[in-house]
């Protein structure tokens, strides 16, 4: 048993700052796309026909390079130039391989939750429109405590072992009041991995029909979303949305673990970016002041207090500049 606790000692604390600090991810991860269209080589195809899953489109004027004659006909073409469905994207990469003119990137942006099937296609520069919070009705019931029921409707496991893993000491989803439950009669939502195979179809439906209203439906993975490896094929159904109302998509094939909580508490309004810098700059000062202040001079003021402690009488500031 002491052995037990003094490794638990040394380990410290495990639990990630997130959100109030940005998660570490590695360089190799490959979070949210960037698009660059004006890089593109005139009837060039490369990336779209890379793609095992469809998610890259691309129109004749995506070609268009950045100038003064260009710009007016871009504008009479909105939907021009290359775009990318997230919720196919499968993050292998192999259109960033293909591409001889480096017109597609991956940052290590992990935010990639929408709230909209199309809020989750991107169309080159324009800023991502990350996952917004439920209306302040839902918010109020869901906010602080979370009830989900999981359902893998036909996964690989991926996306079920990155669920799962939410759980554990790094990620601790229950500090947030989010738990998995056994039963749908006990849950507020439900969380849906899978392209929702023909023989879970059923059995999606009535656990969703099973959760008392109001209720929430999450799809995480690009099968819930869209199929991902697997779409049109013949035994599944595109996603968890031909079968029940989705109101969160986080895409990835698995999301990532810090991916998949980011989207979680954007739903239920727990990221405000402008809060979490300021508690971030608050703990970096308070961590700064812990620092500057030595442990020989905690240790005069801890036993100054042991001395005083019961007499009536408190150690005067110039007792504690005694050295
Ligand atoms: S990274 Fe996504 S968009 Fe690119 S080839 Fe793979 S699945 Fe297609
Ligand atoms: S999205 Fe990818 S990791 Fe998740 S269940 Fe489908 S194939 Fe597996």
């Amino acid at each position: 048993m002491l052995k037990v606790l003094l490794a638990r000692v040394q380990q410290g604390h495990r639990t990630s700052a997130f959100p109030d600090q940005p998660p570490a991810l590695p360089d190799r991860f490959r979070g949210l796309p960037v698009l660059d269209s004006s890089r593109c080589v005139d009837g060039c195809r490369a990336c779209v026909e890379a793609c095992p899953t469809g998610a890259i489109s691309a129109t004749e004027e995506r070609a268009l390079p950045a100038s003064p004659v260009a710009e007016p006909r871009r504008a009479e073409h909105p939907e021009a130039g290359l775009r990318l469905d997230l919720g196919r994207c499968l993050f292998c990469p192999e259109c960033v391989q293909a591409c001889p003119e480096g017109a597609i990137a991956f940052t290590t942006d992990h935010r990639l939750a929408a709230r909209t099937r199309d809020g989750l296609v991107l169309r080159g520069p324009e800023e991502y429109p990350y996952a917004a919070a439920l209306d302040a009705g839902l918010r109020r019931l869901f906010g602080r405590s979370l009830k989900l029921r999981v359902v893998s409707a036909g996964g690989c496991n991926g996306c079920e072992s990155d669920v799962n893993v939410l759980g554990t000491p790094v990620f601790d989803l229950g500090r947030f009041g989010i738990q998995y439950v056994a039963s749908p009669r006990h849950a507020d939502g439900l969380l849906i991995t899978g392209p929702v195979t023909e023989n879970m179809r059923l059995a999606l439906k009535k656990t969703y029909d099973a959760i008392p209203p109001p209720k929430i439906v999450i799809a995480v993975g690009a099968c819930a979303i869209s199929g991902g490896p697997y779409i049109d094929h013949a035994e599944q159904h595109n996603g968890a949305d031909a079968v029940v109302p989705v109101d969160l998509y986080v895409p990835g094939c698995p999301p990532h673990p810090f991916t998949i909580l980011d989207g979680l508490l954007r739903l239920l309004g727990r990221i405000d970016e402008r809060a979490a810098q300021a508690r971030a700059e608050v703990l970096r000062r308070y961590r700064g002041e812990i620092r500057d202040e030595s442990i020989e001079w905690g240790t005069t003021r801890a036993e100054e207090g042991v001395k005083y402690l019961g007499l009536g009488a408190q150690p005067t500031d110039s007792d504690r500049r005694k050295p």
